[in-house]
């Protein structure tokens, strides 16, 4: 089995600090795609995404950054945000927290964003602490396990849509390895949720 909600222990702390579903009551979705920006994924993301007129919310790695700043700044332009992912995808749990800090940081150069998604939700209590006071952590509500060798397409699609509800924080991945499940679900996953009655919002330190 595998878990599609975040552990039930980050979801007791304050939403201040760290977020797993906006608390609202219509009908609002907010769309994530986490570990690009790739050439091989990241364009048919924002695609899909100018063909439904939808915004959502891209947490960039760094240093994919760094190697594609074209893609980063049409993610920019195109309206959507942003928010730091780390500088190369590091597990808070192989690492100390002042190395995940200067992670997080060296990520920080390449662009600001006051959102912070912990590469595989997994960090400390150290961490967390340290990096709250610069950033509001996002978790999801959500986890389409597009990246799961075991989750097929079509369950990536079922995983979000049988989990949709107001707020829901879904996730996504413009990835080499999600790619073909998430270009499978995404526009499915879209179209029902418009048929629903929900509007898709962007991500702030706000909501
Ligand atoms: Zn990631």
């Amino acid at each position: 089995m595998y878990a599609i909600h975040p552990p039930w222990f980050y979801r007791v702390l304050s939403p201040k600090y760290l977020l797993c579903q906006v608390p609202v009551r219509n009908k609002v979705a907010y769309l994530t795609f986490d570990d690009g920006p790739v050439p091989e994924a990241t364009p048919m993301v924002l695609d899909i995404l100018v063909n439904f007129k939808i915004k959502a919310s891209f947490f960039c790695v760094g240093d994919n950054v760094r190697k594609h700043r074209d893609i980063f700044d049409r993610i920019m332009a195109d309206g959507h945000a942003v928010g730091n992912h780390s500088f190369n995808h590091l597990s808070g749990w192989k690492a100390s927290p002042g190395a995940y800090y200067n992670n997080v940081m060296a990520c920080r150069e390449y662009f600001d964003s006051k959102l912070f998604r912990p590469p595989h939700g997994r960090f400390t209590p150290g961490q967390y602490f340290v990096l709250r006071n610069d950033f509001r952590f996002v978790l999801w509500s959500v986890l389409t396990m597009d990246y799961h060798p075991a989750v097929s397409p079509e369950q990536c699609l079922l995983n979000a849509t049988e989990n949709l509800s107001p707020g829901a924080i879904i996730v996504f991945h413009d990835s080499i390895k999600s790619k073909e499940k998430m270009i499978y679900a995404l526009p499915g996953f879209i179209e029902y949720a418009l048929a629903r009655g929900y509007t898709f919002e962007v991500l702030s330190p706000e909501v």
